[in-house]
């Protein structure tokens, strides 16, 4: 079975759309826009530690997603949501092919903050037919599709806010970002979106996180085994192809 029949059956296969009216679609996405352009205007001058601790202000904790990939910035984000919101669940993308040093610093993480992780899986079949195909190989997009994005979209629809630890000097698309975007009807928040690779440091060095232990071997970013390198922010990622994105956030 080549791509562009899997890639068919997971469209076919996608849920139907609802009997809202385009109307009524159009009114929600504009009340969406009115509410992210009021929370940047109140959220721009805050803090991060500021911005998530007025989010539960703003928002119920059910109301409230947060995705983390266990990568080199991860413990920033991390602690200080162990810290202002111990409460909140954090859905680990296992897309498969993790390097074991993820898997142990999601574990060291999880015990050092008490953090209450859920590990969210792509459908077996579809995992295995990118094992058997090496799809990162030929359509990289693809590959991410099933095991990224594909696996958060039935849980994104149960949350109204989607926390991420994105940060604008990491890539292009993310230095257009504010701290509160409309993506897909669902409020993205980026508690972390304008803070500099200094204070990202000082961050990590008053508080004495832990880095990912394959930053120390030069891997600045740190994603799925099969596209990452070494290299410098977030060089190392799907070397020699045009992506710098695995698709979820965009
Ligand atoms: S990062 Fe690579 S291996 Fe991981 S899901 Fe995307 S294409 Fe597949």
């Amino acid at each position: 079975m080549n791509s562009a029949v899997v890639n068919s059956i997971v469209t076919d296969s996608a849920p139907e759309s609802t009997s809202e009216s385009f109307q009524d679609a159009c009114i929600s996405e504009a009340s969406i826009d009115a509410r992210v352009k009021e929370l940047n205007e109140r959220y721009h001058n805050l803090t991060p530690e500021q911005r998530v601790e007025q989010l539960y202000k703003d928002f119920s904790p059910s109301e409230v997603m947060l995705t983390s990939s266990f990568a080199s910035n991860s413990a920033f984000l991390l602690h200080l949501f162990s810290i202002t919101a111990p409460q909140q669940i954090i859905h680990f993308i296992d897309t498969g092919y993790h390097f074991p040093q993820t898997l142990s610093y999601k574990k060291r993480l999880t015990e050092l903050y008490h953090l209450d992780v859920v590990d969210v899986h792509p459908e077996e079949w579809k995992h295995e037919y990118t094992l058997k195909d090496e799809t990162w190989k030929s359509d990289p997009d693809f590959c991410c599709s099933i095991n990224k994005v594909e696996p958060l979209d039935e849980i994104k629809k149960k949350y109204k806010v989607w926390v991420s630890g994105l940060i604008r000097w990491q890539t292009e698309h993310r230095a257009s970002l504010d701290v509160f975007e409309h993506r897909g009807g669902m409020i993205k928040f980026y508690p972390l979106i304008d803070v500099t690779k200094e204070e990202r440091d000082a961050y990590i060095r008053d508080h004495n996180l832990p880095f990912h232990p394959m930053v120390a071997q030069g891997y600045s970013s740190v994603g799925c085994i099969h596209c990452t390198k070494p290299g410098d922010d977030r060089c190392g990622r799907w070397v020699d192809t045009a992506k710098a994105e695995c698709g979820l956030h965009l």
